[in-house]
């Protein structure tokens, strides 16, 4: 594509374009505000902009390039969107409304090179990382959505980079798109607003820990041997859990007073799930002693995965099992699986068995 993505460029970047253009400054400001804050997807929609500067923008630059091909809307009002990049690829991202803050769960790689057994986006294999302002759009479309262009959003927003992908293999458009979202004058979502997880890239969490303004940050673990977590999770080959979890314990120096980090636990029957599985997860925590809470995520089910979800007995029994080894641990509520919303659903998958909401 040869037209600059404005979603992908920091304000600073955008005043220096618009310079270029012989504006003056603030045109920028205007420009990045009308883009972020009030979420307008086309110039022609900027109608305090002069003409002549509209229809410049327009032939050098685009303020969209994701297409909407498909909306689902669970009975619970999880919202998942099924996009296209302007190169035919699917990108989706899932909207869940809560009480008092909404939480956006993007995508960070169109599809995924990581072979995760108990998720369907990973036979997609990786068809590519998605770019700052492709990660960006993702958000703006799911809060027009839900509320529409040009309007305050009546609650505040959590993200949290658990869609398609390893956000940590997309680590520099990853990194920018908060930076651009953080900015006052556009998204206003704070990195603490916002939780990042990973499968485990060891060197890129050693990295985030050195970055001030950082995400909050999640891992998945999903087994507490190296044994089973091999057969899970092949990224465990090439950082097993002792790696990892040293890693972790280094992050650990990063965290904010009263801040944890979260491993999360997918929770699959007769397979990771029995209370042997618990007490070594406990113990493997323990001894590395980290300020850390685990969420136990039930599997959600999607055929062709070879595995079923742990009974809310089990579940509980191995929450309990954690707790009275001194390991925080919670149940994630699943949201948004009747329409494939749910974790380790996102595969792209269209309308078959699903009614699409009418848009
Ligand atoms: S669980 Fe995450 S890291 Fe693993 S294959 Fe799926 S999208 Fe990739």
């Amino acid at each position: 594509m040869n037209k600059t993505h404005l979603l992908g460029l920091s304000q600073d970047e955008l005043v220096s374009l618009l310079q270029e253009l012989g504006q003056p400054a603030f045109r920028g400001r205007q420009v990045f505000a009308a883009l972020h804050n009030r979420r307008l997807s086309s110039f022609a929609e900027m109608t305090d902009l002069p003409n002549a500067l509209r229809s410049k923008l327009d032939q050098q630059a685009t303020a969209s390039t994701l297409t909407l091909e498909s909306r689902y809307i669970s009975t619970d009002g999880t919202r998942r969107y099924l996009m296209k990049t302007h190169d035919g690829l699917p990108v989706e991202t899932v909207f869940i409304p809560e009480d008092r803050r909404d939480t956006i769960c993007f995508s960070s790689q169109s599809g995924c090179p990581l072979q995760c057994s108990f998720c369907l986006t990973a036979q997609l294999g990786l068809l590519r990382n998605l770019t700052a302002g492709e990660i960006v759009e993702q958000i703006v479309i799911a809060l027009n959505d839900a509320y529409g262009a040009g309007s305050q959003t009546p609650h505040g927003t959590n993200l949290v980079g658990m869609g398609a992908g390893e956000p940590f293999l997309a680590f520099e458009p990853l990194m920018k798109a908060l930076r651009i979202m953080s900015d006052p004058s556009g998204l206003h979502i704070v990195p603490s607003r916002v939780t990042i997880s990973t499968a485990g890239i060891v060197p890129r969490i050693l990295e985030l820990a050195t970055i001030p303004d950082r995400p909050h940050l999640a891992v998945s673990l999903a087994a507490p041997t190296d044994e089973l977590r091999d057969q899970l999770m092949p990224v465990n080959k090439k950082w097993p859990l002792e790696k990892l979890l040293a890693a972790c314990k280094q992050f650990e120096n990063s965290l904010k007073p009263g801040e944890r980090f979260t491993f999360e636990y997918v929770m699959l029957a007769d397979v990771n799930d029995s209370e042997s599985h618990a007490r070594q997860l406990a113990n493997l925590l323990n001894r590395y002693q980290l300020r850390a809470k685990v969420n136990l995520i039930p599997h959600n089910p999607a055929a062709p995965l070879p595995y079923l979800p742990s009974s809310a007995q089990t579940v509980e029994k191995f929450r309990r099992i954690l707790e009275a080894k001194g390991v925080p641990a919670f149940v994630r509520r699943p949201r948004g699986s009747d329409i494939y919303a749910a974790c380790g659903q996102l595969a792209a998958r269209g309308a078959e068995k699903l009614a699409a909401a009418p848009s």
